[in-house]
């Protein structure tokens, strides 16, 4: 293995790092939503809003 090889392999896991890391904001930032009736943040897909339990459609 040259110095090279070791260079390239680091470069590779610091570009996966940061993919995953796009990745994970992405999905956490999508998992929230507003409730159209209340205003307050809910989980996106949830069937009723916890708050004011208003029935969701999505
Ligand atoms: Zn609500």
């Amino acid at each position: 293995m040259s110095e090279s090889d070791d260079i390239a392999e680091g470069i590779l896991v610091a570009v996966a790092g940061i993919f995953v890391g796009f990745l994970v904001a992405a999905l956490l930032s999508s998992k929230t939503a507003l409730c159209p009736v209340c205003k307050q943040t809910i989980n996106s897909g949830t069937p009723t809003c916890p708050h004011c339990g208003v029935q969701l459609k999505w």
